[in-house]
Order: C-alpha cells, then structure tokens, then sequence
C-alpha cells in the first residue's frame, strides 16, 4: 500500500522558491509523485521517461463537482484495464488509487476539480531498450475544473470544424487505452483554426467521423441519437449519454456516422469529462439546429448536472 504522507497539509506544501519557475505556469492543485504529494509547479518527471519520450503512458480523467466524485468507478475501471493491456504495474490497488485521488483533491481544498491519474513506462536504470525493464511510474493530480467549451460557448454553442485527419486506427492503438497520442488530434486543431473554426473532429479510416481533442461525438436525427462507433476513445460521459437516453426513453446507437449525416443532423453536441455535455451549433461555417441549442441537448445537458446531486453517480470527497 501507499507509504503517503498523508498528515501534510496543503498549507504546508513547500513555497516554490526556484526563480527559473514561472509560478503563472502552473495551476493551483496537488500532485502525488515518488510517494509524496507536492504543488503543482514541483510535480516533475524525468526526461528520460518514456511516457515523456514514447507517448508510452495511459491515463485517466474523473472531475470533482460540488465535492463530489463523478462516476469515479468507472473512470478507475478504465484506467486499471489500460494498465493491463499496456503490461503496465503499479504498487497500488484500487483502494489505493482511489485514495489518492481522495487525497490530492483534498489537500488542493478544490470543490470543482480536473483529477487525472496516470501511468508512465518509466525509464530503465540502465537505459534498455527494453520496456519490461522500465520501471513504471505512477503519478495524480488535481488542478481546477476546466472544460472543453468556455462559458460562451456552452451557451451559444461551439463551432467545429471536420478535418481530413484521420484518428490512428484501432490496429495500431487501441482506442479503449486512454493515450495521449494526439498528434492527429492537434493536426486537426490546427485545421480547424486556420478555418475560423473553436475546436476539431476527425476522421475514422473510412473516411467516417470519429472524435476530437479529447470528447466524442454525438447527432440527433428525427430524435434518434447516434455516435461514432469505431475508432474512438469509448468516454464515460458517451456512456452516461446513453445512460441518462435509457432513463429517458430516447433511442441511441454507436454506428458509423459520416460527414454528410453529421452536416445534416438536426442537433450535435460533443461530449467530456472536461465539460459534460457541450452544444455545438456550426460546423464548417453552416448552421446546426439553425445555429441554436436544441432541445435534446439542453434537456440532457440539465439533466446531467442534476446526477451529479445523485448518490448512485457521484461520491463526496473525503475533505478534512
Ligand atoms: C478522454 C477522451 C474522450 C472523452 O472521454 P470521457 O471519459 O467522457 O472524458 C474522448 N476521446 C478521447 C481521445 C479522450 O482521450
């Protein structure tokens, strides 16, 4: 189990005295590295680490609201299956990972908190090439919730461009690995602000659509919702759309969605745990839902902050 020094307080976290430091550079929060909980502006990992080198890592992301957990089971469920597929270990079980994150939002004082956990392949003490000699490094924090749309945006909806970047195809990495092979993501972003555009969506390898920087995707057609099946990072919030669809007797389908069916929704809406739920009403400068919030996605907006009130969704943080 964890040898956490778990009597420090976040009063008591070191002042960062290094000049070469931009405090500005760092968000307010707690960092759990090597066994200690340190400012987020001391949480540092070596050069030489192949999650730094490699992209060799996976990860995971659970938000705190109003000093709750959000579906943190499931979030711990995808990370621990990731660390299987990618033969990775940690010196923690479940409890263990559960309670640092517990811990760092804890010792940040955060109600509404962005809390990732994750693992690096680690660097080998002899510098091997082999990474079953790497010594896997886990690490956690948690920094002030941050979502994918601002305020705005939320409110007027966001504009999205669909980029010829096509995701990495599942046989190459599997999706279902949160990772952060972004380099097709952030070609995507590119395209998309040299377009006048707020944020991307990207291709599957047919030519289909897939995801984004870090949420999926979701059209209303007739009242029918679907979402991209294949090749995509399969989200917790996607799930918790098809949750809250059941409870409200809406129909919702992960299939292949093209460009066209896209274009030509009558809602769409991207989904992350950096946000919820978030309208989009333009893609590649045309209307959606003639450029409004639609009803679907605002009754399910609504209704996903109010699970957050839900016991059965969400665990209060152990606070001092
Ligand atoms: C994290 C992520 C998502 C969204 O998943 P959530 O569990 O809803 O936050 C979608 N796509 C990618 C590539 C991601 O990394």
């Amino acid at each position: 189990m964890s040898q956490t020094t778990k009597t420090w307080d976040a009063r008591q976290l070191p002042a960062v005295s290094d000049r070469h430091i931009d405090p500005h550079a760092y968000p307010n929060g707690v960092a759990f590295l090597d066994g200690q909980y340190l400012p987020m502006s001391q949480a540092k990992v070596s050069v030489l680490d192949w999650g730094f080198l490699h992209s060799d890592a996976t990860y995971d992301t659970v938000h705190v609201w109003n000093g709750g957990f959000f579906r943190l089971d499931q979030h711990l469920d995808r990370f621990f299956a990731g660390l299987e597929k990618l033969r990775m270990t940690i010196p923690f079980d479940r409890d263990g990972v559960s309670e640092i994150l517990h811990d760092c939002v804890a010792l940040s004082g955060l109600r509404a908190a962005y809390v990732e956990m994750l693992c690096t392949r680690g660097a080998s003490p002899t510098f091997s090439r082999d990474p079953r000699q790497a010594v896997n490094r886990f690490m956690a924090f948690a920094v002030p919730f941050g979502s994918v749309a601002n305020t705005e945006q939320l409110q007027r909806g966001l504009r999205v461009a669909i980029s010829d970047k096509v995701r990495i195809p599942p046989a190459s990495v599997d999706p279902a690995i949160k990772n952060y092979h972004w380099l097709d993501l952030v070609r995507g972003l590119y395209d998309a602000y040299d377009r006048g555009a707020e944020t991307a969506l990207i291709l599957d390898f047919n030519g289909n659509v897939a995801e984004g920087p870090g949420f999926n995707v979701f059209c209303v057609k007739d009242g029918k919702l679907s979402t991209p099946a294949i090749g995509v990072l399969p989200g917790i919030t996607r799930r918790t759309v098809f949750d809250l669809c059941s409870e409200e007797g809406l129909a919702a389908t992960a299939t292949d969605v093209s460009v066209a069916a896209l274009k030509a929704a009558d809602e769409v809406f991207i989904t992350s745990t950096a946000g919820g739920i978030m309208p989009v009403t333009e893609i590649d400068g045309a209307a959606i839902a003639g450029g409004k919030v639609g009803p679907v996605t605002s009754r399910l907006m609504t209704l996903y902050w109010q699970k957050h009130d839900d016991p059965a969704w969400s665990s209060p943080v152990r606070y001092p």
